[in-house]
């Protein structure tokens, strides 16, 4: 093998971490590699071990924090983070193109309180108008006899919000289906789900339909 770079003859200058054949030329001592097909990494980028990824994941899911995590793994928070988000995306790849045009028959939709930065009551109270910070909610629709979730959101408790978590909630679903949610306004504002029936106290339901699926879905109010 001659370099890469002048053309040299070169020696034999150990092992990349993939057992790959390094050269180093003798007259400008670059060195390089045997040519090889990139080996496939499950975390890309990231050099963690993914023994040690998986440890690290799994504590997270169990509601640990990031720095418990890290006093537990030992993996440094920055790592861990970068690993969130990695792993992350991958999840949300996977859940988008396996969970879509699912048959279901009963669905329970819920949203999330949490903040960032601050709460949106110190927000207008600082008369803060930033973008990205107070309150947030996560809308998670979920499958009530299997508990698969089919669909979450991550924004606002917005009109706007609840019809982009609607929408994925139509893609990841096919036909008519029971829908249950909270009193949130939002979702009677589109049709989502009707008000109560007269006479039925605490619970109505009609079929209803949201912007993004006309008529696909059979909707069931709760008054909590
Ligand atoms: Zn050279």
């Amino acid at each position: 093998m001659n370099c890469q770079t002048c053309n040299g003859p070169t020696k034999k200058f150990g092992k990349d971490r993939d057992g790959n054949q390094r050269y180093r030329c003798l007259a400008c001592k670059a060195t390089c590699t045997e040519p090889h097909e990139p080996k496939p990494r499950t975390l890309g980028a990231m050099i963690l071990a993914e023994e040690k990824a998986l440890s690290v994941i799994q504590h997270l899911v169990e509601g640990c924090s990031v720095r418990t995590t890290e006093r537990i793994t030992g993996v440094h928070r920055d790592t861990i983070i970068k690993l969130l988000e990695v792993a992350g995306a991958k999840c949300e790849r996977m859940m988008s193109e396996r969970i879509q045009g699912l048959k279901v028959k009963d669905v329970q939709a819920d949203e999330l309180w949490g903040f960032v930065g601050m709460k949106e009551k110190t927000k207008t109270k600082k008369g803060n108008t930033a973008e990205g910070i107070g309150d947030a909610w996560t809308f998670v629709a979920f499958e009530r006899n299997t508990k698969l979730v089919l669909a979450w959101h991550l924004g606002r408790r917005t009109v706007e919000d609840t019809v982009k978590f609607t929408e994925k909630l139509a893609h990841a679903t096919t036909g008519n289906f029971q829908i249950s949610t909270d009193g949130f306004k939002p979702y009677k504002g589109n049709n989502i789900v009707d008000s109560p029936r007269p006479g039925h106290g605490t619970a109505g339901w009609r079929g209803a339909r949201t912007l993004a699926s006309q008529s696909r879905f059979l909707a069931v109010f709760f008054v909590r």
